[in-house]
């Protein structure tokens, strides 16, 4: 172990005490506390990310994996990442710092944000941190004057038309435009020493990762004719971070390991890496979040009348967190967020038209709609699983303090793991050659489970 994490960082869960039932405890704390009022708060599994950690090295064993810091900067995570050994992707000098305070060390960081501020990128020369990503020649020319020992990795655009939330517009560079950038870094004395690209997040087609890897082998031959020394290839992030992806992790590392053995074959002494984000971290966070307040609305449908005679209503629930804070991936990655209900109701219950919206008193602040729920009421908790990217930590990137609370969790056996940096042989395969969970929480708890999970199949 290298000290990164300890004990007191988490709740150690013992077998047969799931996250989830230390979930139940907390909402029961916080609706008898009179002290402090709280609307929302998250339970971190850290287990969940150990348990990735093992899946990415079991199938991408020639992979360095690197974890892209935007995408939840909680310190959970990057200590429970560190200990695993990742090297951390910062896009900013706060996210550097933040890496280093708990004891990272430069050389295991990458300060991967094509667009950079001066003051950010002295920021890197004085702390040593020596690798930097570029795309164009303004960047260069800043990164000459004020880090002149820096290493440049070149961001090549990638096909991610498909691709959920796209990064192409704003990321990379187009493979016509590379042998001019590796021109000018040569006259700059500048040195590129690989090539990264991000396909982006949510992409359906795993080939997309094949065509990336084949355009950086050609930029590899233009840099190697032009006198650079490359050695290193990111393939960066977009890797799934929940089990029902449409594609499963297992698919994209299996077409990037052929295409890997094709153009960069083992032994080519070519050192690869990826950013993940959203891999790591997805899972590992459930919230669940207080409704404060609700109201009553009439639906306007003239004609329409409710069995019972009366006019057709839906219930609005107002939640402590929306659409601008925790649930942005509604406005960014088109999710649609499902509550599970910790009391589960009977058969015999009701079920009303309802939404779900922040407190953001504006039309889109509506965090989901069409649900069918039955009768709740202020002070219920909603628990909503697969909330660990892009949602907690991200103070760095949008100048904002994080507020949410994060209880952190790792069961012994995944604490026992992560200590012996080893998969347990007992949770090492199922029949199907997928990774088992190693089991802290949610998995374990089906018997246990708090209520229905309200699907896109229930909304109307
Ligand atoms: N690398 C870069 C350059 C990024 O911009 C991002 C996220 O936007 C990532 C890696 C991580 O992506 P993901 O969370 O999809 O793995």
């Amino acid at each position: 172990m290298a000290g990164y994490l300890s004990e007191a960082d988490f709740v150690m869960v013992e077998e047969g005490f799931s996250t989830r039932d230390l979930l139940e405890q907390l909402t029961l704390g916080a609706s008898q506390s009179t002290t402090e009022e709280v609307a929302a708060f998250f339970v971190a599994d850290l287990g969940a990310v150990v348990r990735k950690h093992f899946c990415f090295l079991k199938c991408l064993p020639r992979v360095r994996p690197f974890y892209a810091v935007k995408c939840n900067s909680s310190p959970g995570v990057l200590k429970v990442l560190a200990e695993l050994g990742l090297g951390f992707s910062c896009a900013n000098k706060a996210e550097m710092e933040l890496v280093q305070h708990i004891g990272v060390l430069a050389s295991k960081i990458i300060y991967a944000n094509p667009c950079k501020q001066i003051a950010h990128i002295k920021y890197a020369a004085k702390h040593g941190v020596r690798l930097l990503s570029f795309d164009n020649e303004m960047e260069l020319a800043k990164v000459v004057k004020s880090h002149p020992s820096a290493k440049m990795v070149l961001c090549i655009a990638t096909d991610d038309s498909h691709s959920r939330s796209r990064l192409s517009l704003t990321f990379g560079v187009s493979l016509q435009s590379c042998r001019h950038l590796l021109e000018d870094a040569k006259r700059n004395h500048v040195e590129v020493v690989g090539v990264s690209f991000h396909i982006g997040s949510g992409c359906p087609d795993p080939q997309a990762y094949a065509q990336s890897i084949a355009d950086a082998r050609l930029v590899f031959e233009m840099g190697a004719e032009l006198g650079h020394r490359m050695h290193i290839l990111d393939l960066g992030g977009g890797f799934p971070g929940v089990e029902g992806a449409k594609v499963r992790f297992e698919e994209i590392s299996s077409v990037v390991s052929s295409a890997l053995d094709l153009y960069f074959p083992e032994g080519c002494g070519v050192d690869i890496l990826a950013k993940l984000g959203r891999y790591y971290v997805t899972s590992a966070f459930t919230l669940a979040a207080s409704i404060i307040a609700k109201k009553e609305v009439l639906l306007e449908q003239p004609g329409r009348e409710e069995e019972n005679g009366s006019a057709p209503k839906t219930i609005l629930y107002q939640l402590g967190e929306g659409e601008y804070g925790i649930f942005n991936s509604v406005l960014f990655d088109n999710t649609c967020p499902t509550p599970i209900l910790q009391k589960k109701p009977s058969m015999e219950q009701p079920l009303y038209s309802s939404s779900l919206w922040g407190p953001v008193v504006d039309g889109c602040d509506c965090i989901a709609e069409g649900l069918w729920l039955p009768q709740l009421h202020v002070g219920d908790w909603l628990v909503f699983e697969n909330m660990g990217a892009y949602t907690v930590g991200m103070g760095s990137l949008l100048g904002g303090a994080q507020t949410c609370r994060i209880t952190y969790a790792m069961s012994r056996v995944a604490w026992e793991a992560l200590r012996g940096q080893l998969l347990p042989a007992e949770q090492d395969e199922d029949a199907e050659g997928t990774c088992k969970p190693l089991s802290c929480g949610w998995e374990i708890t089906d018997t246990l489970c708090m209520g229905p999970v309200f699907t896109p199949a229930s909304i109307i």
